[in-house]
């Protein structure tokens, strides 16, 4: 039996149970922007491996930091014990975020990020024995599959099922000019109920790349804080350069209490989630009262395997090649969004540092619309492209080393499909 009928017979894969899905594509091999299959083709990665690869594939760097951790530590609970890789993390990290971050908490994926940040605010206020319970989302959110992290995001064709059993989140639209100051009412009128107000700073990834400017989201951020109302910026997706910044908070001015990171986060080589958060939330936990713990902790929080890797990666990341290249991709996205952006079969072309959305024509038929996505996804593949769209948004995301011949590439295919399809 080949690999592709093993797989078929066993495995139930995320996303892809429509009896009209492709059968999976066996990878066998890495290497910088690139995958491989059984049969020797190849990939370009152009979606970095669903958001997580910033360095690229198989690096020769974070896999030599990781053996060397595998035989030293692999794992050890972290409840009464800690290990070097977890403390010289956090001590790097909150020394290049936001200057009010002070403490690390860690988890083992984005989801369980943003749970521990939910929980972290809930807990806060009923620490202090108010009663504010109410979080407020932005519509189209998407924090992740877990229950706490699916509540707090968009009601979608994702979340029908459940819709019944998620907690009540007050949803907002994406800050625009024209909508700011009916934003800041909105948060008026509920401030006292409100625990915290959750969002993707600059661009929503799974909403189909939806971009904001960072001017309205720091004046949302500002009023929040002067009605008392925690923030979260969950940087799951935007964290470590995607934005052209190292982290989309770099943006603004205003500071969040929490912030949410995984993806990146290891160089996309294991899964780590991170949540960190002021000295004044942590203060609301420290206590001789037992009740007033936050009791979370995943088997594998904060594993040394995967500490190492996020360490080698934020070398790698700290390096000047890094934000050269983040410059580099920019501009090349730049001008080829010049080169397209009055296309008929395009909507719209939108760009946010590393990241090119450009969102399809469908017209008024629909049926059109859902075997756009299907005829555009086969087409990159045939040109040895993995461009996932999001509907009818095909979006550029690469792993920063890739090379300027592998973005003409892409580029050029767009082209092609824009004429072809
Ligand atoms: C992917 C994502 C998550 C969830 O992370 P997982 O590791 O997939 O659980 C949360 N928030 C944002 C913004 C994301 O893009």
């Amino acid at each position: 039996m080949s690999l592709v009928e093993r797989d078929l017979k066993v495995i139930w894969h995320p996303y892809t149970q429509m009896k009209t899905a492709l059968p999976p594509i066996p990878i066998v091999k890495g290497e910088g922007a690139c995958l491989f299959d059984g049969e020797g083709k190849k990939y370009i990665d152009a979606v970095s491996s669903w958001w997580v690869n910033i360095h690229g594939h198989s690096h020769p760097y974070i896999a030599q930091k990781v053996a060397e951790q595998l035989s030293k530590l692999e794992h050890v609970i972290f409840a009464g014990f800690t290990h070097e890789g977890a403390v010289e993390l956090a001590e790097r990290l909150l020394a290049i975020l936001p200057g009010n971050q002070q403490k690390a908490f860690y988890s083992d994926n984005g989801s369980t990020a943003v749970e521990v940040a939910v929980k972290m605010c809930l807990q806060y206020w009923y620490n202090q024995g108010k009663s504010r319970t109410k979080i407020l989302a932005l519509k189209n959110a998407y924090h992740g599959d877990t229950f706490g992290a699916m509540a707090v995001s968009g009601r979608s064709a994702f979340t029908t099922p459940f819709d019944s059993m998620l907690f009540e989140v007050e949803f907002i639209d994406l800050p625009t000019i024209d909508n700011i100051e009916n934003l800041k009412s909105q948060i008026s009128n509920l401030k006292s109920q409100l625990a915290c107000f959750i969002f993707e700073p600059l661009i929503q990834g799974s909403g189909g790349m939806l971009m904001y400017e960072a001017e309205y989201l720091n004046e949302l951020m500002l009023h929040c804080h002067n009605e008392g109302v925690l923030l979260i910026a969950d940087e799951v997706f935007t964290g470590f350069g995607r934005t052209g910044k190292p982290f989309a908070c770099d943006h603004v001015t205003e500071q969040p209490d929490i912030m949410c990171f995984s993806k990146g986060l290891t160089g996309g080589t294991m899964a780590l989630g991170l949540t960190t958060c002021t000295q004044q939330i942590f203060d609301a936990f420290l206590s001789d009262d037992r009740l007033k713990t936050l009791f979370h902790g995943h088997s594998f929080t904060a594993n040394p395997i995967a500490c190492s890797a996020a360490l080698a990666s934020l070398d790698l990341f700290l390096d000047p090649s890094t934000s050269a290249n983040l410059k580099r991709i920019e501009a090349a996205h730049q001008q080829f969004a010049l080169k397209v952006k009055h296309h008929p079969k395009l909507k719209t072309i939108r760009q946010t540092g590393t990241i090119l959305a450009m969102e399809w024509q469908t017209g008024t038929d629909t049926s059109y619309f859902s075997s756009l996505r299907d005829k555009l996804y086969q087409y990159f593949l045939d040109a040895g492209i993995i461009l996932r769209p999001l509907g009818n948004v095909i979006y550029i995301l690469p792993p920063y080393c890739i090379t300027n011949e592998e973005l003409n590439y892409i580029y050029s295919k767009i082209e092609h499909a824009l004429e072809e399809i």
